[in-house]
């Protein structure tokens, strides 16, 4: 590994994982500097600013220190920054589960196969729709998940649009959130019922446990 390789670090910590289907397992997380969307509902704004230099060799120096073997990769935005990719094969090849979280916006064609990507469709309501790659659909498989955040009923029929005209459901996993203070989950939960939906309503379990604290 080229131990020059670094990146722009906003934190990193060991929590609950609180999303995906792999919510509730313990994890290593990577938060990565710099965002290029600005969703009005971003709980992450702090990762927006210039984060801290490390090397990538550190970064899994302190994950492999950590004993956890699942690693999430997120931001702001984490495919901003080329150093990402050796990260990401770095913690393949020590053996480590990957995952990936990212907005969507950038592609996800170059991913290691192992990583299993998290990749946000921003709706209308998020103040960044439009902004989706349509290519990457052609790299998501069944290990992979889509999260729709949901601002209103006017989002999930949207949402609900796509699922049902694209058959997305049959090759990729589908992740539904409630964006907190503007749908609740039982409302959400009943709409997905009565549709017959095939996706996963998903609660952000870590503010279940901690509420809206960083680090967590
Ligand atoms: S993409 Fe994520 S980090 Fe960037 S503004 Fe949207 S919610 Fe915040």
């Amino acid at each position: 590994m080229d131990k020059s390789i670094s990146l722009s670090v906003c934190e990193i910590f060991t929590s609950i994982q609180g999303e995906s289907t792999y919510s509730g397992l313990p994890f290593f997380f990577i938060r990565l500097s710099g965002c290029n969307l600005l969703c009005n509902y971003c709980d992450s704004i702090y990762a927006h600013g210039e984060g801290r230099r490390m090397s990538v060799w550190e970064l899994l120096s302190v994950w492999r220190k950590s004993g956890l073997k699942h690693v999430l990769i997120t931001g702001g935005e984490p495919l901003l920054q080329a150093g990402v990719y050796a990260l990401m094969a770095g913690v393949v090849e020590r053996g480590g589960v990957c995952l990936l979280e990212t907005n969507g916006s950038l592609s996800v064609g170059s991913l290691p196969c192992e990583v299993i990507k998290v990749v946000d469709w921003k709706t209308p309501g998020s103040g960044a729709g439009g902004s989706f790659l349509f290519e990457n659909l052609r790299f998501l498989t069944k290990k992979d998940q889509i999260k729709f955040v949901l601002t209103s009923r006017s989002d999930y029929k949207w949402a609900s649009g796509i699922l049902q005209k694209s058959g997305l459901s049959a090759f990729t996993t589908v992740l539904m959130s409630p964006c907190p203070g503007k749908i609740e989950p039982a409302e959400l939960a009943a709409w997905i019922v009565e549709d017959r939906l095939e996706a996963r309503l998903q609660l952000q379990l870590h503010k279940v446990i901690w509420g809206d604290q960083r680090g967590r």
